[in-house]
């Protein structure tokens, strides 16, 4: 089974991530927890070169094609092999992340976006893609508190606005691929919900 956990800066993602790490060991899978941008050495560099340059210097496209550059290299050497294997992928972020920053943030073409999709990914799309949604407003106040803004820190509310609406697209368009989570809610019901959406994928 291949997961993917999505969405705007301090949503809870990294506790999120690591609630269903733990949930799936307890059924006694083997989990391999990755991020994107990353998870190989050279996607990783990929990920520092995007984090280091602002926007004046990358251009949308480059952005574009750089962050699924690394996503090719994290398919072939990684994510590939080991559903192959038979392990579960838990991947921070992946392409649904492209359609919501790169589309709806950076304002790129869905269908651009869509034949980089099909040409790296052939036909794999995650088998659930939980998407961790809250006003930006929130979120970004979090994610303030604990310094991590560093990348979006010149971007405007309605950069995050343009992201989260993505994201609440992809999920209209295609209900039955994820789990749109209120990530305002009490964490316990977050989870909750989380260990709901997870279990319809276990036994599929
Ligand atoms: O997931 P994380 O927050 O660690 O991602 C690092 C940064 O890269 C974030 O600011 C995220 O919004 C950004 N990013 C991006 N385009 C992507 C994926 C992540 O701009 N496709």
């Amino acid at each position: 089974r291949f997961i993917t956990v999505e969405g705007t800066e301090g949503v809870g993602k990294s506790t999120n991530l690591a609630f269903v790490s733990e949930l799936v060991r307890s059924w006694g899978q083997t989990i391999v927890q990755t991020r994107e941008p990353g998870g190989t050495p050279l996607a990783e560099q990929i990920r520092e070169l995007l984090l280091e340059n602002r926007s004046e210097i990358v251009s949308h496209k480059a952005e574009l094609l750089m962050v699924f550059a690394a996503r090719a290299q994290h398919l072939e050497q990684m994510i590939v092999p080991s559903l192959e294997r038979g392990d579960w992928v838990l991947s921070d972020r992946f392409t649904d992340a492209t359609y919501a920053y790169q589309g709806g943030g950076r304002g790129l073409d869905c269908k651009l976006i869509e034949q980089l999709e099909n040409c790296v990914q052939d036909e794999l799309r995650p088998d659930l893609t939980i998407i961790l949604d809250i006003e930006p407003e929130v979120g970004l106040a979090r994610a303030a508190a604990r310094a991590e803004l560093d990348r979006f820190e010149h971007e405007d509310i309605a950069f995050f606005n343009r992201v989260r609406s993505a994201y609440r697209a992809r999920v209209e368009a295609a209900p039955e691929r994820y789990l749109l989570v209120n990530a305002g809610q009490p964490l316990q019901q977050v989870q909750a919900d989380i260990a709901r959406g997870l279990e319809s994928v276990k036994t599929r």
